[in-house]
């Protein structure tokens, strides 16, 4: 905005304002200005600045103060069970729905059957109670290198135990979230004993010990130490849609591809979502604000950089994402990735994962 433009909104406030006072007899239709601003505050695992940029729309549209708080997804736990009934928290925004049920399962939110989020959100993408609805959508895959293996030597999770993969696998260590929450869904699917199994052979065939984060396995193919990496779709995005060229070489040196568990199972899909917290004392403007990050203008600024999918069909997808393959999303209950999550960790550890 100019400052030609500050003046004139400045000047026109002021015409408006002498306006309402010459008419003191007037009925007060001004008395909504008056009354105090609803204010919403948000504990969030996030820090994107098309989230800032979206938040500031609903806090325009709405009327409403936002407070965002920003901090790790286990930080925010602490800091909610340190304050206690006092928490300030009404909303709760954080990846994967293994981290939303920790939420969950430490008592800081709550149950919200709520009919409009409910009709947006499809079934298989919230906690069956109403603790949480997804926001959006990430597929654990695998990023490779074409050169070495087809996609069709790597369609499903159960490929990457056979013994011609050893030495061939990179994946970051056992406790991360995103692995937990896979291993929750194999447990689920063929019970401990082959998801020990699946998990050992895993250790078993990997090019080296894990370490790092899921955008180091995919530039540890770019040089040569592994060629298939269990990864997040949107690093790969990330990294294709880099401004650095040295990125953008290793993302188009590798393919990504969405495994099944078998054929026809459908795949592996998390979320990154929101909760109502325990706390929250105006539970129909959470519903609200929630509400709006799954309109279009919400889906689109939510994925426009993280690389997410959208989690409502027909929405743009943010550029990069239609490199991603077509995939079908598997019928497990969320809910699955935290119930098994305790069990995942203690089977990853007998396996030797580290
Ligand atoms: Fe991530």
């Amino acid at each position: 905005m100019t400052y030609r433009t500050h003046m004139i909104v400045g000047l026109s406030l002021l015409v408006g304002a002498v306006t309402a006072c010459s008419n003191p007899s007037e009925p007060a239709d001004t008395a909504t200005a008056e009354e105090p601003q609803r204010t919403l505050t948000l504990y969030s695992a996030r820090h994107y600045d098309s989230d800032k940029a979206l938040y500031a729309m609903f806090e325009e549209q709405a009327g409403v103060k936002l407070d965002v708080r920003e901090s790790k997804a286990d930080q925010l736990i602490e800091t909610m069970k340190a304050e206690g009934d006092q928490s300030p928290a009404d909303v709760i925004i954080t990846a994967d729905a293994g981290s939303l049920w920790r939420f969950q399962d430490a008592g800081l939110t709550q149950a919200v059957a709520s009919e409009d989020l409910s009709a947006i959100v499809p079934q298989n993408y919230r906690q069956s109670q109403g603790h949480w609805y997804g926001l959006a959508r990430r597929l654990r895959g695998i990023a490779y290198d074409p050169a070495r293996w087809s996609a069709e030597e790597l369609a499903t999770w159960d490929m990457l135990a056979e013994d011609v993969k050893s030495g061939e696998i990179c994946v970051r260590s056992s406790s991360n979230i995103y692995n937990l929450s896979l291993m929750s869904e194999i447990i689920h699917r063929y019970g401990a004993d082959d998801a020990q199994a699946w998990a050992t052979a895993i250790v078993g065939n990997m090019a080296r010990n894990p370490q790092g984060g899921d955008t180091d396995q995919i530039r540890a193919i770019a040089a040569g130490e592994c060629s298939i990496a269990i990864v997040n779709h949107y690093y790969w995005v990330r990294l294709g849609a880099s401004e650095k060229e040295a990125d953008r070489n290793v993302a188009t040196s590798t393919t990504f591809l969405v495994p099944e568990f078998s054929e026809g199972s459908g795949s592996h899909v998390n979320i990154t979502g929101a909760a109502i917290s325990a706390t929250a004392d105006d539970v129909a403007l959470a519903e609200e604000f929630i509400a709006f990050l799954l309109t279009e203008t919400g889906q689109s600024y939510l994925t426009r950089d993280t690389k997410e999918l959208p989690l409502l069909d027909g929405s743009a997808l943010p550029d990069g994402v239609e490199n991603v393959p077509e995939f079908t999303a598997s019928d497990t209950s969320l809910d699955i990735y935290g119930e098994n999550q305790a069990e995942a960790q203690r089977l990853f550890d007998l396996a030797g994962w580290n």
